[in-house]
């Protein structure tokens, strides 16, 4: 505002101490305040636990006037602007929760010059009463939480979010406009930059590392999964974790197979009863049951510090998510170990579900399709962490774009550099060459133009005879009958492609291959691929508690 003079970092830091009790900013915490305070638009990404918060609040609290967080949490609002006041600081906000005499009665108070911050959820802000109200004060600083909300690349768009752009743009003077969230990749942050009318904002990917975690990936076929946990849970008697299915029933079958087993755990999910969740929760909180099995219904909001091992008994539908659970392992920086056990049926279930589902009233049939084209692109980033050779902490960070080398936000099957401590970089697999293969099934993808599935491309390289073939006279193809591989394994080398952004498949009934985005690489004279084979078979779970 024209004439106040604008806060310096050191008033941010001195605010940061004095409400919060925190000597310093985290790395991208200060990154982001400083911009605001710059005067320049940020768009911050970090994951949940990072401190978000304070990338708002901070500079909320020492820009003059009242900072609007529009958010879409709010059922958390409350708890929120609750800690904010205990912590002395002038918060409030503005929902349905509120009857409207409430609701004045805030927005008179704002007019007032009664607060620093006030949130608001999306809808909100085309509410002419509530224009009207902002038109009367003076408003520095807009911060859009959950960010990526206003993509379609995302988990959880949200048509509300594309209201965002036209009611900041609606300020005689715009304010500084700060974007969080903890989804990543290139699309989502381009979407929210372009939606929400960033202004060349100055934009921090940070905190996705969580070195004291050991990550763990070991495809099982389904019926070797349950004697694999007991096994675990044998080895880490004292400790406590979380094993987390994908449907209550396996919650309710996995939980009572352990207690058989002499393991007794307790379980969560959304399909008990209020009394028993809450009770089974504090029982895993207090440490009173070690073992927590749950769908991903537990956890939001949870903060267990000493959780030593997450399980995941089946493979979630995306990194996200994947990530967001297994984060709450190692939570007090002590070695913790989060280990993702898959089949193939977990694959086939993930795409069952996002081709069966789509029922939102709120979003139009284009809009459902776009969803639907976007989780197709998180499976295949989920499937490829499951398959990829490479480190699994390096793709995790290249997934959420930690890294300048990953600039499109894809995923990739080989990297050169290791962590040293994940399940691929400490090498329980033999990697084995498949770069012939590979470099044939891309020749033959670009041969056929994209006119065929996986299996018919797999045919084509293994010199099938069949009648498709033959009629179409694909044996003449240059790539025919160049692979000796199994077709199975040549399908998940097309698989392990299309993770890599090499080969792409299309959405639809009937999914055909085509050239991926970086198809050039399998050109190059260096370009090698490798996929995994497990070297030990796991040996036999042999409990005795
Ligand atoms: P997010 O919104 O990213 O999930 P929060 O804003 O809720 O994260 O913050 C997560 C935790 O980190 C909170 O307990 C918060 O008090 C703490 N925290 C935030 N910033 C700092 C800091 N600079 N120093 C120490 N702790 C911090």
């Amino acid at each position: 505002f024209a004439g106040v003079p604008s806060a310096s970092l050191d008033d941010a830091r001195a605010a940061l101490t004095r409400y919060f009790g925190y000597r310093d900013f985290r790395a991208g915490q200060q990154f982001i305040v400083e911009s605001v305070l710059q005067g320049r638009d940020a768009l911050g990404v970090m994951p949940t636990g990072a401190g978000k918060s304070m990338c708002y609040q901070i500079p909320g609290i020492v820009m003059p006037g009242l900072a609007l967080v529009v958010s879409p949490l709010v059922s958390l609002m409350g708890d929120q602007v609750r800690a904010l006041i205990e912590a002395g600081v002038r918060g409030s906000y503005l929902n349905s929760t509120l009857t409207p005499g409430q609701q004045r009665t805030v927005m008179k108070r704002a007019v007032e010059g009664t607060y620093k911050i006030m949130y608001v959820a999306p809808e909100r802000l085309a509410d002419p009463v509530f224009r009207e109200f902002v038109s009367q004060v003076e408003v520095p600083l807009i911060a859009v939480d959950e960010a990526h909300c206003v993509s379609q690349w995302g988990q959880d768009f949200r048509p509300s979010y594309l209201a965002i752009r036209e009611f900041i743009e609606s300020f005689e003077k715009r304010p500084i406009v700060v974007a969080l969230t903890a989804t990543a990749t290139e699309r989502v942050r381009n979407d929210i930059t372009t939606l929400l009318g960033l202004r060349d904002p100055a934009e921090i990917v940070t905190g996705f590392d969580r070195p004291n975690i050991r990550f763990g990936v070991e495809r099982l076929e389904p019926k070797q999964k349950r004697a694999r946990i007991a096994g675990y849970i044998a080895e880490h008697l004292r400790e406590s974790g979380i094993i987390y299915c994908s449907t209550r029933k396996d919650v309710d079958a996995l939980t009572e197979w352990l207690g058989q087993q002499g393991i007794s755990a307790t379980r969560y999910h959304a399909g008990m009863p209020v009394a028993h969740r809450q009770e089974s929760q504090r029982r895993f909180i207090d440490d009173d049951a070690l073992v927590m099995v749950a769908t991903n219904a537990f956890g939001m909001g949870i903060d267990k510090s000493n959780v030593r091992y997450v399980i995941h008994y089946n493979m979630p539908k995306s990194i996200e998510a994947y990530y967001q659970e297994a984060g709450r392992a190692g939570r007090d920086g002590e070695p913790s170990e989060c280990l993702l056990l898959w089949s193939d049926g977990d694959i086939a279930t993930c795409r069952y579900f996002i081709e069966e589902g789509g029922g939102n009233d709120e979003l139009s049939e284009e809009e459902v399709q776009r969803v639907k084209s976007a989780q197709r692109r998180m499976l295949d980033g989920m499937v490829g962490y499951c398959r990829t050779t490479g480190c699994l902490r390096r793709y995790i960070l290249d997934y959420f774009g930690e890294d300048s080398r990953n600039e499109e936000g894809a995923a990739f099957a080989s990297s050169a550099e290791s962590c040293g401590n994940c399940s691929n970089c400490l090498g329980d697999f033999d990697a084995i060459d498949v770069t012939d293969t590979a470099k044939q099934c891309v020749l033959c993808v670009r041969e056929v133009q994209g006119a065929f599935g996986k299996s018919m491309i797999a045919d084509i390289v293994r010199g099938s005879r069949s009648q498709r073939v033959i009629e179409g006279e694909l044996d003449r193809l240059q790539s025919y009958n160049t692979v000796s591989d199994s077709a199975a394994q040549v399908k998940e080398v097309i698989e392990l492609l299309v993770a890599a952004g090499i080969l792409d498949i299309s959405d639809g009934t009937y999914p055909v291959v085509g050239l991926g985005a970086r198809s050039f690489e399998a050109e190059q004279e260096s370009f090698t691929f490798s996929m995994k084979k497990i070297r030990r078979p796991r040996k036999k779970a042999s409990h005795s508690p």
